[in-house]
């Protein structure tokens, strides 16, 4: 399989869905901060998870996300909104167009590393079950319909005659069945890192930490991040 770059959060979906393109062939593991308050936890487990699959890992930095968003980030990484900026919004990652943004950066990326495609982890099943813990916490951009429409604006912008695909090989899968999945193939659960409170430490009560905990239930496993050191 030839090289693939893989849109890595840190956390379970894109952590299996590396391990398995890892499988395959040569990965890149691409880390995007556009601001969110977790991504300095989440670069850090990026790092780590692609350190132990033998995957390369990478980072693009989203600014203008950010600042259109009104958030400010401190040297020590801590983040603040800008009231005056505008209607707050209850995390940076609900920026409608977010994912466009995420995934034209990546098309960037796979052009200049020569891969051929870019992956997502993104689950339609998971997407839901975020959307019932925490109202609002999910994201139209986790739907089938928009890896479909992204897929086909993408093929119509290349000239290649062998165009970079955009895939999406989880999006019918619970968290559950992708942690079956992830677990069956040794993805290194204790490396991830999904916690929305911007901790050094999984806090174990936000809304992902609370979604992560029911899909490693429904999959009779104890989420090892939670009893690691570095969680
Ligand atoms: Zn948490």
């Amino acid at each position: 399989m030839p090289d693939v770059v893989v849109l890595a959060s840190g956390g379970i979906n894109s952590t299996v869905a590396a391990v398995r393109a890892r499988s395959a062939g040569k990965a890149y593991l691409l880390h995007a901060d556009f601001g969110q308050p977790s991504s300095v936890g989440q670069r850090a487990a990026v790092r780590a998870i692609a350190d132990a699959i033998g995957a390369a890992a990478g980072l693009i930095e989203l600014p203008h996300v950010a600042k259109i968003a009104g958030v400010k980030r401190s040297a020590s990484g801590k983040v603040a909104i800008d009231p005056k900026a505008g209607p707050a919004l209850a995390t940076v990652g609900q920026v409608p167009g977010l994912a466009v943004a995420l995934l034209s950066a990546a098309m960037h990326f796979a052009y200049r590393v020569g891969a051929t495609a870019v992956i997502s982890g993104a689950s339609e099943q998971a997407n839901e079950i975020e959307m019932e813990a925490a109202p609002g916490g999910a994201q139209p951009d986790h739907r089938r319909e928009f890896f479909y429409l992204a897929g086909m604006m993408f093929e119509q912008l290349q000239r290649s005659r062998t165009p970079i695909s955009i895939e999406s090989p989880l999006i019918d899968l619970s968290r559950g069945e992708i942690i079956k999945l992830g677990n069956r193939d040794g993805a290194p659960f204790d490396l991830t890192y999904s916690c929305r409170a911007a901790r050094d430490v999984a806090c174990g009560q936000c809304p992902a930490c609370a979604a992560r905990a029911k899909a490693f239930a429904a999959a009779g496993l104890v989420d090892p991040a939670l009893t690691s050191q570095r969680a």
